[in-house]
């Protein structure tokens, strides 16, 4: 099997469909078994994206078509299921942390749609096959894609995924999960019977998993080395990057000391500007003052800029700025006092 990278996805092994069971219960089936795949230490995710079936306008809309086509024999055939194949992804680490704890993710479905864009494939009025219900924010990539269908495992729980829903309906987005939709108030009865609904569809589509994993050979040791593997790159490539940086810009704690310097002496005033009002949600003083910074000047700029609470010294840039002239006419950087109320 080619080795993974961050962006492009692997090779995609043929899945061999079941005809007795629907067009959704087996594209869900081979999204749960690309799971296994995803070298997230946060939760395994899959998600295919798939172009409706030239026929799909006959067939009537609803929630997990229950029947095999009535031409399953043809359209279960490994090159027709390619061809409608658009992208597939799982939940990658994508934003690097120097703590493995805190590798920011790119969600399966987030990536389905990058990779569709990347590759230059229309996204409008697929349908998304995940594992597990969208969050909020991989949803909103979806109706931005103008993805049609979203078939997940479970289902969306009610009121939480009140907002979901709702943006569903106005964008007349079919959600479809594989058990009764939960919601408050529901009795012990019905919870159960949804329940042994979810687990009975997650069997037969667990049997198809483990037969896909059995056909192409690679057991779960393997897989796990494939992923170590994968770590080990994407932490090399990484801390390499991270290196480059600090020698380009110093360590967070070379710079920290340089700031303490700076407000022991001075040069760093309270956190509110001449108007007494708190100034720091407005960057955009910190962003102009940096552009009129020489060389020199930046090195403690820098420093100073590291925190929120170093604004008082942008503020008196930002005066400077609205007097009409640039911060570095006013003998403002590297500042030493703070400048007179008005
Ligand atoms: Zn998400």
């Amino acid at each position: 099997m080619a080795p993974m990278s961050v962006i492009e996805p692997w090779d995609l092994p043929d899945f061999p469909f079941d005809k007795e069971l629907s067009e959704d219960e087996n594209f869900l089936a081979w999204a749960q078994a690309l799971a296994r795949f995803s070298v997230s230490r946060k939760g395994h995710m899959g998600a295919i994206l798939v172009r409706p079936h030239q026929q799909d306008d006959e067939v009537p809309s609803n929630c997990m078509r229950p029947l095999p086509p009535a031409d399953a024999g043809k359209r279960f055939t490994p090159g027709a299921i390619r061809e409608r194949v658009v992208v597939y992804a799982n939940n990658t680490p994508l934003l690097f942390n120097s703590s493995p704890k805190q590798v920011q993710e790119i969600h399966a479905e987030a990536l389905c749609i990058s990779r569709a864009a990347r590759l230059g494939r229309c996204t409008a009025g697929c349908t998304i096959y995940i594992t597990f219900p969208p969050c909020n924010e991989c949803f909103k990539s979806i109706v931005a894609a103008g993805i049609k269908r979203c078939v997940y495992r479970k289902n969306i729980r009610y009121p939480s995924g009140e907002a979901v829903l709702a943006t569903a309906a106005v964008h007349g987005i079919e959600m479809c999960g594989t058990s009764e939709q939960q919601r408050p108030g529901v009795s012990d009865e019905q919870y159960l019977v949804s329940l042994s609904q979810e687990k009975a569809a997650d069997g037969k589509r667990d049997e198809q998993t483990k037969e896909f994993w059995d056909s192409i050979g690679e057991t779960t040791v393997v897989t796990r080395n494939r992923v170590n593997g994968w770590w080990t790159n994407f932490m090399t490539s990484n801390k390499a990057a991270v290196r480059n940086l600090q020698a380009h810009f110093g360590t967070s704690a070379a710079r920290r000391p340089q700031k303490k310097s700076l407000l022991a002496t001075g040069t760093l005033g309270p956190n509110r500007n001449s108007t007494g009002k708190d100034d720091r949600h407005e960057p955009s003083n910190q962003a102009d003052a940096q552009i009129s910074l020489n060389t020199k000047e930046q090195d403690t700029a820098g420093a100073a800029c590291e925190d929120d609470d170093d604004d008082a010294y942008m503020n008196a840039v930002g005066e400077a700025q609205g007097k009409g002239k640039r911060a570095s006419e006013e003998g403002l950087l590297p500042s030493t006092k703070r400048p007179k109320e008005t």
